[in-house]
């Protein structure tokens, strides 16, 4: 674990990742690197997060639904609508270009 790396690695979390400091990788491969999922921000069914590697390839950002969303009513879209304006600003403040 080096600290001045100017990159992000598995090793460290981004800002606004709400996981615990030094939480552990999600997907570790046969050469001991690995790729480590951060949870971000909930956007209300939304939830931002993005991955990290120890190979120095970008992060990857993206926005899941909770499975919650419920598609019946114009309220409940317009709902859902709302959430991705906001997970959309959030990604463009966040992601890296
Ligand atoms: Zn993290």
């Amino acid at each position: 674990m080096t600290e001045s790396s100017p990159t992000t690695t598995p090793s460290t979390c981004p800002i606004w990742c709400l996981d615990k400091p030094g939480h552990g990788i999600d997907d570790e491969y046969d050469d001991g690197s690995g790729d480590r999922l951060h949870r971000g921000p909930r956007f209300g069914p939304l939830e931002a997060w993005a991955t990290t590697s120890a190979d120095g390839r970008p992060m990857i950002y993206s926005v899941d639904s909770d499975g919650s969303i419920d598609y019946s009513t114009p309220a409940a879209l317009r709902e859902l609508a709302a959430a991705a304006e906001e997970a959309a600003t959030w990604l463009e403040a966040h992601r890296e270009v």
